[in-house]
């Protein structure tokens, strides 16, 4: 008897917090990335070095912590994409986030270290971007859930990191000065 295949793709189209179109392209991504430096630096200037550590509730992060995680979580797509052009179909490993915030003392870090770490980071997907072509978007990965992702995917959530924590890094700035 063969196998039913009950494997739906995911439907969800858009971020239910932040509204993040999933459909939406690269030329969107490289534009994100352009912006988002100087947005950084912008936002995080608003604010002193206290205010810019202040946890506003406990399950939240900081301005800072925000930006830091930006700082490594765009690395850590592009080391995920590097791994899919490097392997045949490799096992993508999850990565807890909320421990490498502690371990990696995000709050410590100061406000030029986090600015210079996201230029670079926003530098490096914009030159994966324009170094890829249509074959390679479409190559494969396993995710952590067992399904498929392609390149294309594993950037546009990288995009979705960008758009969701610039309304975190917003919020958290009308809340401290409001
Ligand atoms: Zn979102």
């Amino acid at each position: 008897m063969s196998q039913i295949q009950h494997a739906v793709p995911i439907a969800v189209q858009r971020c239910v917090i932040c509204g993040f179109d999933f459909g939406t392209g690269l030329d969107d991504c490289v534009t994100h990335a352009t912006e988002l430096p100087e947005l950084l630096q912008e936002t995080l200037g608003k604010v002193d070095s206290a205010a810019v550590r202040h946890r506003l509730a406990p399950w939240e992060w900081s301005m800072l912590e925000y930006g830091a995680h930006l700082g490594e979580v765009i690395p850590w797509y592009l080391g995920r994409v590097q791994q899919v052009l490097d392997e045949d179909r490799p096992q993508l490993q999850p990565m807890d986030w909320t421990i490498e915030a502690e371990v990696g003392e995000y709050r410590r870090r100061s406000v030029q270290r986090v600015c210079a770490d996201v230029d670079q980071a926003c530098r490096s997907l914009i030159a994966m971007i324009n170094s890829l072509d249509d074959d390679h978007l479409r190559r494969e990965g396993i995710g952590s859930d067992g399904s498929p992702r392609t390149i294309e995917v594993l950037l546009t959530r990288a995009d979705h990191e960008i758009i969701h924590h610039e309304r975190d890094l917003r919020r958290a700035l009308d809340r401290l000065q409001g």
